[in-house]
């Protein structure tokens, strides 16, 4: 059996028992990797030799089987801070930095017996759709080698999916770690805001980012989250109380729950593969069990134009601190401390970024914060009533994931408006801070995989855990990218 191939909760149990220890993951892993990444180009950083040292210490102490996670190893997107590491956030202008402190998450996981493995590819600062905005060049999707694997948690979702890791992280600002999840045909959360610590995260739109699991099934998801969360001094936005064992009712089933379809919202457009997965998946889960009810979300169309305005405002300000002094890059060329500032951005940021530092500078300035920024946030507030509204009906909302399973590498990188549209169903879910999940549903003709998103009530992810893991069960989802 080999052992790169398992869920993380299987492996977890077998360390328990003494049958496996980390040393033998780690080497199936690193087996993996090897035979992979020239293909798949999922790893900016990866150190074998560290990780495999790391694995042999813990098997040799023995230790490992007294904490949670037994010594498996966690794959980290490149926007999250692991101590001495290179930090590239796929960017030129971080060249040379190196992250001066472990990420609270990763803190966490390293508690709870976890080794921190290599760091991911993503899209420039996480901006992007597909992992092509990397400025070291995009991730290839393991199902086929012409498409793009989504983003910007592309690399996370990648190594998921082809057995390169059992479990990573990513990061959701507007659906970067479920559209990934989604086209790769893996398990991808994204938890209500505020439920994990963002401190460590570099910062993209504050007031959506969050860091969630990449895993291979619902459950491992719950084992992950069981470790990730919780209140930190460190992030003011982090929520205090308690934290649930979210596996604990994981299989309760799908008896009892209410699952809600926004058909209005299901009109702004989607593959006609898409659609047919997505009504058939609805009414297998209705026959076996469980409820389903029409909700209405009206203003959820208008989440993608709302969501470019205020993820760009708090982007354009976030990336000010990216200017030659602190950081990275400086350039070579800088006669007066203005120029420095100008040309070092200039040379350090790709196209997306600046698209974005623009538009979001524009939209805060004197004469048009009120038209647009305002605007906005109104706009936002609806959408967070739209899901309130939905949720006194029912337990979770389900939405197809993206309207069309991965795209070509290539395919829409020209048109960025297109590129965005790619995130309408994944969206509103960060406008609204709520959490939610994507699971593999199957797979269109051409072999590539659909997924279906499940959006629960804030904090209640112990539900939206229990009725994905009931709907994956029914799925059964056993395909794999290499025959
Ligand atoms: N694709 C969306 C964007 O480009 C979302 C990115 C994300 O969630 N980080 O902004």
């Amino acid at each position: 059996m080999r052992l790169n191939e398992c869920g993380l909760a299987k492996l977890v149990t077998m360390a328990k028992a003494g049958e496996i220890s980390p040393l033998d993951v780690a080497s199936h892993v690193v087996a993996a990797v090897e035979a992979r990444e020239r293909d798949l180009r999922v790893f900016l950083d990866f150190d074998k030799d560290e990780l495999l040292q790391t694995a042999r210490s813990l098997t040799d102490s023995g230790d490992y089987r007294r904490t949670p996670l037994c010594g498996m190893p966690v794959m980290i997107k490149d926007n999250i801070c692991v101590k001495d590491k290179p930090i590239s956030c796929g960017s030129r202008i971080l060249t040379g930095y190196k992250s001066p402190y472990d990420a609270t998450v990763v803190v966490n996981l390293r508690k709870n017996g976890a080794i921190i493995g290599g760091k991911t590819n993503l899209d420039e600062f996480a901006m992007g759709s597909s992992t092509e905005n990397s400025a070291f060049g995009p991730t290839r999707n393991p199902w086929s080698s012409e498409h793009a694997p989504g983003g910007s948690s592309g690399g996370s979702a990648a190594a998921v999916a082809a057995d390169m890791a059992i479990v990573s992280l990513g990061s959701d600002t507007g659906g970067s770690i479920r559209q990934p999840a989604s086209f790769c045909g893996v398990v991808g959360m994204k938890p209500t805001y505020g439920r994990v610590s963002r401190y460590g995260l570099v910062a993209f739109a504050s007031s959506l980012d969050q860091i969630g699991p990449v895993t291979k099934s619902v459950e491992d998801s719950a084992l992950m989250l069981n470790v990730m969360c919780g209140e930190d001094a460190n992030d003011a936005t982090s929520l205090p109380g308690a934290v649930p064992d979210f596996a604990a009712n994981l299989d309760n089933g799908l008896k009892g729950l209410t699952f809600g379809v926004p058909r209005d919202f299901l009109e702004v457009g989607m593959d006609e593969s898409v659609k047919d997965n997505f009504d058939k998946l609805v009414t297998n889960v209705q026959r076996e069990g469980a409820r389903v009810v029409d909700v209405s979300m009206p203003h959820a169309k208008y989440a993608v134009a709302c969501y470019y305005i205020i993820a760009n405002a708090e982007a354009s300000s976030n990336l000010a601190r990216f200017d030659g002094v602190k950081y990275g890059h400086r350039t070579q060329n800088d006669d007066d401390i203005y120029a420095m500032y100008v040309r070092t951005r200039d040379e350090g940021f790709g196209d997306e970024v600046k698209r974005r530092i623009l538009l979001g500078t524009y939209v805060l300035s004197a004469g048009y914060y009120d038209a647009y920024y305002l605007q906005a946030q109104k706009v936002r507030s609806l959408v967070v009533a739209d899901f309130a509204k939905a949720h006194e009906r029912c337990d979770m909302v389900m939405l197809p994931t993206a309207p069309s399973p991965a795209f070509k590498l290539g395919e829409k990188i020209e048109d960025p408006l297109l590129m965005y549209l790619s995130d309408v169903f994944t969206i509103p879910i960060n406008l609204a801070g709520l959490p939610g999940v994507s699971i593999p549903t199957g797979l269109s003709a051409d072999r590539l995989p659909f997924g279906v998103q499940f959006i629960g009530r804030p904090l209640d992810e112990s539900t939206l855990l229990q009725g994905a893991r009931a709907v994956e069960k029914l799925v059964d989802f056993r395909e794999k990218p290499f025959a």
